[in-house]
């Protein structure tokens, strides 16, 4: 099911009119939060099944394992890649604009003193039990079992065929599910943009916090703008060959959806339907690419903790190293790979970039406030990114295609 050019614009405007009566009138905001809360459970309903099916699906039509493999290792080494070049871009930004300059700490709030390490991200990986998992919305483990299973499907033969016939079954019909919830999108994400912006006190309590750590925020925004408008569409232009403003008017609903609910995870279903149906990425690059990058794929989250990283250390006025630079580099990298695909996991993972360069994690206060607001952009190029990478692989896995044919 396609939605038209209306269905769009209704979803953009849902986005603005949220922010106009959060902004203006921050109670109404609560009140009207219960139609985002449908919308979100709507989308978490579907992304679970849409993992594992998407998956199965994905991981059985490529048929071949060594295919598989192939892919796997191409995907991995593109998000590193494009992970790391907009890494790199917030460090150069914050080391030029030197946000935390002149800043002294204050802590405004509890910082969360979880415990993140790598150890923890890899034993994540294997699910104990895949209900546990699903019901926990817990992604990861749910991909590492539906490539598993997908892989050992083809390799049963013929007595797999009709388990994967269910599979593709079962996709299809989420994905018309997905189709119907977006037509619900433009009441949910203006309740959701709506309930949020109210709950921070509109833009008159709002504007103060963001005013203290201005400098910052911008450098985050400039950064993410540069990655998602000249870096990402220059690879997709340059690598993907697709036409830039209509794959990203096509990928508007994702992009929106991203931006509301904060959660690449969330946005998953939609991302899908946006990628396949209106973009014509074929099934088995995005139902790979897809699920996996809104988990590993983090460009705005890496960007963002490297710029925080590097912030505290100028607010405490701890000059880093180039070397311990590198070091933010490679944490930052590491830790968004780590993040949930979930609001503000970011903020958790930032703990192990802290710790590396040893920056006192008392930093990461001065961040709360406007933490919410950033996460929205940063999950948006997070998606962007995502999307842009299926429109890639697809170009490399055909140009492979037509190398096996010739
Ligand atoms: N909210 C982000 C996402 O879901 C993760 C983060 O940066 O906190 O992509």
């Amino acid at each position: 099911m396609k939605f038209g050019r209306h269905t769009l614009l209704w979803i953009l405007g849902g986005v603005v009119l949220g922010a106009l009566t959060g902004g203006t009138f921050p109670a109404a905001g609560g009140k009207v939060g219960f139609l985002g809360e449908v919308f979100l459970n709507f989308l978490t309903m579907l992304a679970v099944p849409l993992v594992v099916t998407s998956m199965i699906v994905g991981v059985t039509n490529l048929g071949d394992l060594r295919k598989l493999g192939r892919m796997g290792w191409q995907t991995i080494a593109y998000y590193m890649a494009t992970t790391g070049i907009s890494v790199a871009i917030g460090i150069i930004l914050v080391n030029m604009i030197r946000p935390g300059e002149g800043l002294t700490a204050v802590a405004q709030g509890q910082v969360q003193r979880g415990e993140f390490s790598l150890a923890q991200v890899v034993v994540g990986f294997v699910p104990k039990n895949i209900f546990k998992a699903m019901a926990e919305t817990k992604i990861l483990p749910l991909i590492v079992f539906s490539l598993l299973f997908g892989g050992a499907l083809s390799a049963t033969g013929g007595r797999g065929r009709i388990v994967v016939e269910f599979f593709r079954g079962a996709n299809e019909a989420l994905m018309k599910l997905v189709g119907l919830v977006m037509y619900f999108a433009p009441l949910g994400v203006f309740g959701l943009v709506a309930e949020r912006l109210g709950k921070a006190g509109g833009w008159e309590e709002f504007g103060p916090e963001l005013g203290k750590v201005l400098n910052y925020s911008l450098t985050v925004l400039v950064g993410l703008t540069l990655h998602g408008v000249v870096v990402l569409p220059f690879i997709l232009w340059a690598v993907g060959r697709r036409n830039v403003s209509s794959y990203a008017s096509n990928l508007s609903p994702a992009l929106a959806t991203a931006f509301s609910t904060a959660s690449s995870s969330a946005t998953l279903p939609v991302t899908i339907e946006c990628v396949v149906r209106r973009n014509e990425v074929s099934e088995e690059v995005a139902g790979f690419v897809l699920p996996l990058g809104a988990t590993i794929n983090m460009d705005g989250t890496a960007l963002y903790e490297a710029v925080a990283a590097i912030f505290i250390s100028q607010v405490y006025n701890i000059p880093l190293s180039p070397v311990q630079q590198i070091v933010v580099f490679i944490t930052a990298t590491l830790a968004s790979i780590g993040a949930a695909g979930i609001p503000q996991a970011g903020l958790v993972t930032m703990v192990m970039v802290l710790k590396a360069v040893d920056l006192p994690l008392e930093g990461i206060a001065m961040l709360l406030s406007v933490d919410w607001f950033l996460d929205r952009f940063r999950t948006t190029v997070n998606v962007w990114g995502d999307s842009v990478g299926s429109a890639v692989l697809e170009r490399l896995r055909s140009g492979e295609v037509e190398d096996e044919v010739s």
